[in-house]
């Protein structure tokens, strides 16, 4: 017996407004013709809807980052979609994995070679602490090597958390000053880290 075989004759018709997401306007003043708001809020708004991350993985992490990208959690819904593995551009830098203190020094020149504005996220125990491998040749959390601004709890961290933990990025990133990196409670905490 054939397997009977059925066909959409009825297919509803997509509206193209459905499908496309609009970024919410920050706060501002309207008026008849004219919308006012902070230079530094547009900024963020630009930026935060179109980070580049560098995923930095070296081990488990990693696969969830993959399956974070794949069509299913689909990270790209976040304006990310562009990975990019040349530090020069990117300006999210996600390290995912147990990262030993021979490759302390190479991370630490990954993120010397991003540009500012840079953002770092750690994904996972063992990025965030050294996890599980409390040993001699375990780097026991990237901060220890590179300012961090979001850490992913989780061994492995599920793929809804490094969205999350994205989505945090994405929070500070939108509402940080256009100033920021000139202050200089932010040039303190680059030379507490040896960074000029
Ligand atoms: S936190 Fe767990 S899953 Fe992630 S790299 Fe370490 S051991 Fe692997």
């Amino acid at each position: 017996m054939s397997r009977p075989v059925r066909f959409n004759i009825t297919p509803i018709e997509a509206k193209v407004s459905d499908a496309i997401a609009v970024a919410e306007a920050p706060d501002g003043y309207a008026g008849e013709g004219f919308f006012t708001t902070k230079l530094s809020d547009v900024v963020g708004l630009a930026r935060k809807n179109s980070l580049w991350p560098l995923p930095f993985a070296t081990s488990c992490c990693g696969i969830e980052f993959m399956a974070t990208m794949a069509s299913h959690y689909d990270l790209a819904r976040f304006g990310a979609e562009r990975v990019g593995f040349s530090p020069r551009q990117c300006d999210l830098l996600m390290v995912m994995g147990t990262i030993s203190k021979k490759m302390g020094p190479v991370l630490r020149q990954v993120y010397l070679q991003m540009a500012e504005p840079r953002w770092v996220i750690s994904v996972g125990a063992c990025a965030s602490s050294g996890g599980i491998f409390d040993t001699y040749s375990v780097l026991q959390g990237i901060d220890q090597v590179i300012p961090v601004d979001v850490y992913v709890p989780g061994c492995p961290p599920r793929p809804e958390a490094i969205l999350d933990g994205f989505m945090k990025v994405q929070e500070l990133v939108g509402q940080e000053s256009i100033r920021r990196r000139n202050s200089d409670q932010y040039k303190a905490l680059m030379n507490s880290y040896g960074i000029e």
